[in-house]
């Protein structure tokens, strides 16, 4: 599949003109025999910077790109901080007219930040495709000690050799199922935050995230019933994914309440001590979580709201522990301030018509289960006793404007 971004672009009837600076996704087997191709078709010419690490140099199915300079850090140990990243940049002989990267998530950021910093386009090369952000515009890097997400520049050009990624074991690509059957749940928060509160929303942009959720349902049944996965689609909807974060600079068509569950993993508030688990994973128990709730919900025919109150200081310190200076902090410009709450009530049967398009929490588990994905609290050294505060906890610590979060302002 070969994706021209371009019919992304322009006045759109949101009201907004949109941009992209990725021109060019390709997900095809042997894609890398034709790399220099590509970039003619981007413009991209001139000294080329290729970075490994010793993992992907060595990948079984690699084609190796022709460099003007290759670089080929150390696996061991990487990750994505600010002193490798320019560990890594003292190594360039000259500076580059263009960076290509050769890896996962971690080994990009290496590319992004410094083709950020130079001023230069970088391409990603992806050696696994589990997940959304390698047409995403975001870096996540470690900066004196904290774990940032940065909006910085997004690749002009994603190339992923099929060949190269059917070598990433299949447990990866199941938590990147589950990171995209996310959406049933974002799709809908953001789509009842729209209804409710007048949010922006683009239908063009929600189009693209459906897509890819519905092109990932069916590749997801497939493999339930036991046929080849269809790698080239899997990987296709990651890059959809991910370019609707780069057309709206935020996560908002890919994330909901249900990707909390990820932060919650790596925050480690009360009842999260032990947790563990792939991004994906974490993300895939969110899912299955709202989907209960979220119907639960929607089982009553109407609604009674009460006026915003903040949020409890004294349930934040108990549930957050040392973390709750931080939740507050968050908690201090609350979108819940920003409507009428008697919006959800007035709404609340288009409400219960978006939640009516989320699969059953009783589907969803028999598909996770039959693909081979985690699908329980358990499974991810959770406690199963947060289940019942699950939507306080996770809404708790982003202020973004979900289902999950506006039933603090629905009567129990
Ligand atoms: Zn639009
Ligand atoms: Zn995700």
């Amino acid at each position: 599949m070969i994706l021209d971004t371009s019919k992304y672009l322009g006045k759109c009837a949101c009201g907004r003109e949109h941009t992209l600076r990725t021109k060019l996704v390709v997900c095809e087997y042997g894609a890398l025999k034709s790399f220099d191709k590509y970039m003619d078709d981007c413009g991209l010419t001139g000294f080329r910077t290729v970075i490994y690490d010793t993992n992907t140099y060595n990948l079984p199915g690699i084609t190796h790109i022709r460099a003007d300079q290759e670089i080929v850090l150390e696996a061991k140990g990487l990750h994505s901080e600010k002193g490798l990243i320019e560990d890594c940049m003292k190594r360039f002989v000259r500076k580059p007219d263009y960076v290509v990267v050769v890896g996962g998530g971690t080994l990009m950021d290496f590319g992004r930040w410094s083709a950020w910093k130079l001023g230069i386009p970088f391409v990603a090369i992806p050696t696994i495709v589990s997940s959304d952000g390698f047409t995403a515009d975001i870096c996540s890097i470690i900066i004196d000690g904290q774990k940032k997400s940065i909006p910085m520049q997004a690749a002009d050009a994603v190339i992923c050799d099929m060949d190269v990624i059917a070598g990433a074991p299949m447990f990866l690509n199941i938590a990147g199922v589950q990171d995209i059957l996310a959406k049933h749940v974002s799709i809908a928060d953001w789509k009842i935050a729209h209804i409710v509160s007048g949010e922006y929303f683009c239908q063009k942009v929600c189009d693209m995230a459906q897509e890819a959720l519905d092109i990932m349902d069916r590749c997801a049944h497939e493999i339930a019933a036991g046929k080849k996965p269809d790698l080239e689609a899997m990987a296709y909807t990651q890059m959809l994914s991910g370019l609707t974060m780069q057309i709206l600079s935020n996560s908002r068509a890919a994330s909901g309440a249900e990707h909390l569950v990820a932060h919650l993993v790596e925050m480690k508030p009360r009842g999260f001590e032990n947790a563990h688990g792939l991004h994906g994973e974490c993300v895939g128990v969110g899912t299955l979580m709202c989907a209960r709730a979220y119907h639960k919900l929607a089982q009553r025919e109407s609604v009674t709201v009460h006026p915003f109150v903040p949020i409890d200081e004294e349930w934040v310190r108990w549930e957050f522990g040392d973390l709750a200076e931080g939740i507050l902090k968050e908690n201090e410009n609350d979108v819940l301030k920003t409507f009428d709450p008697q919006s959800i009530a007035e709404h609340w049967q288009e409400i219960r018509q978006v939640i009516a398009a989320i699969p059953s929490y009783e589907e969803l588990n028999l598909l996770y289960a039959d693909i081979g994905a985690k699908h329980t609290l358990e499974e991810l050294g959770i406690d199963p006793a947060v289940e019942d505060s699950f939507l306080d906890i996770s809404s708790a610590i982003r202020n973004r404007l979900t289902l999950a979060r506006m039933t603090r302002l629905i009567e129990k």
